[in-house]
């Protein structure tokens, strides 16, 4: 009776207050929490965690020594996954973000080569960037991993020296030489042998990622792993 009572309750104050799914639009039911049975049925889940030999490790594969990588979804254009990103990035939803990175977290946690991850970090912006945004999408989504995989989100250690990454004129291989430009890396002592889960929103050229991994393996002893939200 309660749950009844909670339900219709629920759905009369989505009247006024309509909450909106955040892959398609459409109105939320009040048992829908952030987007809609539909779309949750139609996402296209990679399952790349199921493998090491996928399509994220393998675009990777010799630019850094990496343990591990897969996203969760794939991004084509003009699609839920694209309303979503947008979501997230431009429209002040990062909490779609967190939803998204907690479902991954469990997914991984039932991985075994994802289960001696120390910590997560998320690939930080530019403080110019972060101050327009309002907040990182990368650290929602590394807080919700984080959360499912109970081990800590560390937002200590990267840091952004610069806001983009130059790619004109510049070959595949160069883009990678300067890296140590664009981010840095800070409170590293006493850590050894760590395994870290690198996480961002999304895989595009992954040289963002690479340059952060690359930073971080300069800095000091660790393994690495990757996860993103989406692939382009
Ligand atoms: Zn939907």
């Amino acid at each position: 009776m309660k749950s009844e009572l909670n339900k219709l309750f629920g759905d009369f104050l989505s009247i006024f207050f309509p909450r909106e799914c955040g892959c398609c639009g459409c109105v939320l039911k009040y048992q829908e929490k952030f987007i809609c049975i539909a779309c949750d049925f139609h996402l296209p889940y990679t399952n790349y965690h199921e493998y090491s030999d996928n399509d994220t490790a393998r675009q990777l594969w010799g630019k850094a020594p990496l343990e591990e990588a897969c996203s969760f979804l794939f991004m084509q254009k003009d699609s839920r996954v694209e309303r979503l990103i947008y979501q997230i990035k431009y429209n002040n939803q990062p909490f779609l973000a967190e939803y998204f990175g907690y479902q991954y977290g469990l997914k991984l946690s039932e991985v075994k080569a994802y289960q001696d991850i120390d910590f997560v970090i998320p690939v930080p912006l530019h403080s110019s960037k972060l101050r327009k945004r309002g907040y990182n999408q990368s650290t929602y989504f590394g807080r919700g991993i984080a959360r499912a995989m109970e081990i800590p989100l560390r937002e200590d250690i990267l840091v952004r020296k610069k806001a983009t990454i130059s790619q004109t004129g510049k070959g595949r291989l160069e883009r990678y030489e300067n890296v140590s430009d664009i981010f840095d890396c800070q409170n590293t002592v006493l850590m050894d042998n760590v395994h870290i889960l690198l996480v961002d929103d999304v895989l595009t050229t992954g040289a963002t990622i690479i340059s952060a991994a690359l930073v971080l393996f300069e800095s000091f002893d660790c393994r690495i792993s990757v996860a993103t939200l989406a692939r382009a």
